[in-house]
């Protein structure tokens, strides 16, 4: 066992300055408004708005009833075509909407969905694409938008790790018809939980508003059978000390991609992923592809290797969601329509990355990577 040994988790949220987050709390215990579009949830939900370069931005409590009310927004029923190769939530969000999810395979390497998979996977029940853009990389959004545009689908993309990323210094936010965002403790900006839908006008934005307040348009009027996503006040206080910091944070994370890029250069059978043209990443995850036969060892090896060395790499995304028991059954979900997908998902490994990740941790565990 060598000398450090202590565990090194796949991320580790950054916090506020507690004092600061302490000051905030005394406001919020003065005032006892907690949540329902205090003050706090109002700074916040504009700050981030002008942040990230969008102009319509929705708080809600966490990405996953961000997608749930995104496709309530929009009215998507029948068939939606989705990937694969996602957390599991992009296609839990169509089942609690009553939509049938239809898989189409991925791009080898970028892991996004591929466009002419969706192409092929149309049928006359399609209405919609919820594409991922997978560790925050962009998906081809231009050729997904041609494929929308030729046969009237809508586009909801699953941007939830894809926080602050553009292309050409514009926002990835602003593609399709509704993007959502998830702020749960483990992306790379964090509200504890949390999440917003990103539409691109005022009366969509006032729907959407309503539809996360049970449908309430005024005291006693009620225009959509709603639910219940709000952000609360600590969370939104909480949120707005985390812009503080995270452009720092992201130039940190950068320096731990530089890091692992540079030791891993040349380590054969370990592939590393690539970031599209003018992409300004957000360096939320540092997944890398493991070729057996090159390498020596499996995915499966080198992650226990790393787990007794007490380093907790994660599989994202393995099992893909189509091998999970409630999706296996569509016919989508067969092996042989998603080879792409299935090969990615048994090669992947996520090295921890987060802002302080030290040097020498990084080190650690590229070392015990290299033993192979
Ligand atoms: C994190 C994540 C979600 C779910 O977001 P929550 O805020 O945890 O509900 C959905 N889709 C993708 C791709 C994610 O990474």
């Amino acid at each position: 066992m060598s000398q450090n040994n202590k565990p090194i988790y796949v991320t580790s949220p950054t916090l506020p300055p507690l004092e600061d987050f302490i000051k905030y709390l005394e406001e919020i215990w003065e005032s006892k408004w907690l949540t329902n579009d205090g003050s706090f949830h109002r700074e916040f939900e504009s700050k981030l708005a002008k942040f990230l370069g969008v102009k319509y931005l929705s708080l809600m409590n966490n990405g996953t009833l961000a997608l749930i009310i995104a496709l309530q927004e929009l009215k998507i029923t029948g068939e939606v075509i989705t990937t694969p190769y996602s957390f599991v939530a992009t296609t839990h969000a169509l089942w609690w909407n009553g939509i049938k999810p239809v898989f189409a395979d991925i791009i080898p390497g970028q892991c996004n969905i591929d466009p002419e998979k969706i192409e092929a996977a149309i049928t006359a029940k399609t209405t919609a694409i919820v594409p991922v853009h997978v560790y925050g990389h962009p998906c081809d959004v231009e050729k997904i938008q041609e494929v929308a545009d030729t046969y009237g689908l809508k586009i909801i993309y699953d941007a939830a790790p894809a926080f602050s990323v553009k292309i050409k210094d514009n926002s990835i936010l602003d593609y399709g018809d509704l993007s959502i965002l998830s702020f749960h403790a483990t992306k790379a900006f964090n509200t504890i939980e949390g999440g917003a839908i990103i539409c691109h006008d005022e009366k969509s934005k006032m729907r959407i508003d309503y539809l996360k307040n049970f449908g309430f348009a005024g005291e006693t009027t009620v225009v959509a059978p709603g639910i219940n996503a709000k952000m609360n006040e600590l969370q939104a206080a909480y949120g707005l000390l985390q812009l503080k910091t995270i452009n720092e944070n992201i130039l940190k994370r950068k320096k731990v991609d530089l890091l692992y890029r540079k030791l891993l250069k040349n380590v054969p059978g370990i592939t590393l992923s690539e970031f599209g043209k003018d992409v300004q990443y957000n360096y939320a995850y540092f997944p890398l592809f493991v070729e057996e036969k090159i390498y020596g060892m499996s995915r499966d090896d080198l992650y226990n290797k790393l787990k007794e060395n007490n380093i907790f790499s994660r599989r994202y995304y393995y099992p893909l969601i189509s091998n999970f028991s409630a999706y296996r059954g569509l016919d989508s979900a067969k092996i042989e329509n998603l080879p792409i997908a299935n090969k990615m998902s048994d090669q992947v490994i996520c090295l921890p990355i987060y802002s302080d990740l030290a040097e020498e941790d990084i080190e650690r565990i590229i070392n015990i990577l290299k033993t192979f």
